[in-house]
């Protein structure tokens, strides 16, 4: 049988720089720089690409916990098919960090716990929505746990997020999402990401108020963590991928909305049943 390829299968939006084509039939002139891990934006101290975490020295093929440096000292995050170990996790609202294999380890490319530093795996689709502009949609199925893909943009300061934030018009619909990391009871670890001008295909997701992927900060080379996102269930091929911009998942509740006095909030048109009307707003940046 002969297939049509330019029809069916559109173009590589990621212009050949992921593992798997990040398909689009629609755009044409992308607006973005594409890039699949996170550069160095304005105000950010350390380069994301800088390897700065130390390697562990085993010569096994997949690392092991009882010998590992790196499991030893981060525990073990993933399931040798690389399956997101204690996925439920999320719920209570705390997460362990999790620190993959990197740079400097002796393990093989194919130890187990390199999983996010693969990149993207499953076939996507960058489609056009009814009501949400461009959302993304698998292809393939992908089961509960798996790695999808990064939010990678730049990384930035709060003080550049702020500003963006601010200058940002209406119409204009992407993300800086704030990730909030809680080490011990007062430090608190915070990064921003914007992909508007540089990102990966996770720049095209839409938001859920009942989401499929869960962010979980994961870091590989640099102390700067990568927002990884994971199949929080089974999710079935052609079906939409979308995360809470606000960092919830499952059983925590979406944040109430807060007051709004003066602050234009975009709706959410997402269709759950626990939808809050309105797309999250991290009121701390714009305070
Ligand atoms: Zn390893
Ligand atoms: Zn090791
Ligand atoms: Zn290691
Ligand atoms: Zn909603």
């Amino acid at each position: 049988m002969v297939h049509n390829m330019t029809e069916e299968h559109g173009l590589d939006l990621s212009g050949g720089l992921e593992d798997v084509p990040v398909l689009c039939k629609a755009l044409t002139s992308p607006t973005f720089k594409y890039s699949t891990d996170n550069v160095a934006g304005p105000g950010c101290s350390v380069d994301p690409s800088e390897v700065t975490l130390p390697g562990c020295s085993c010569l096994s093929c997949s690392c092991r916990a009882d010998s590992c440096s790196c499991l030893q000292t981060f525990g073990q995050a993933y399931e040798s098919i690389g399956r997101l170990l204690n996925i439920n996790r999320p719920e209570s609202g705390y997460s362990t960090p999790v620190f993959e294999c990197n740079a400097l380890c002796t393990c093989s490319d194919t130890c187990s716990n390199r999983v996010v530093q693969r990149g993207l795996q499953h076939r996507l689709e960058v489609f056009h929505t009814k009501s949400k502009g461009w959302g993304v949609r698998t292809m393939e199925e992908i089961s509960r746990g798996m790695f999808v893909c990064e939010y990678a943009g730049e990384v930035i300061s709060f003080a550049e997020a702020k500003r963006r934030q601010f200058d940002q018009r209406t119409e204009e619909n992407n993300y800086i999402i704030a990730i909030r990391e809680h080490a011990g009871t007062s430090s608190i670890t915070e990064t921003f990401v914007d992909p508007a001008q540089v990102g990966n295909v996770g720049r095209f997701l839409n938001h859920s108020c009942t989401p499929n992927l869960y962010m979980l900060p994961v870091r590989v080379h640099s102390v700067i963590p990568r927002l990884a996102l994971f199949a929080g269930r089974d999710i079935h091929a052609q079906e939409e991928l979308t995360f809470d911009y606000s960092g919830g998942y499952g059983t925590q509740p979406a944040a109430e909305a807060p007051s709004t006095v003066g602050l234009q909030r975009k709706q959410c048109h997402c269709g759950a049943m626990n939808c809050t009307r309105f797309l999250p707003l991290d009121l701390s940046i714009l305070s």
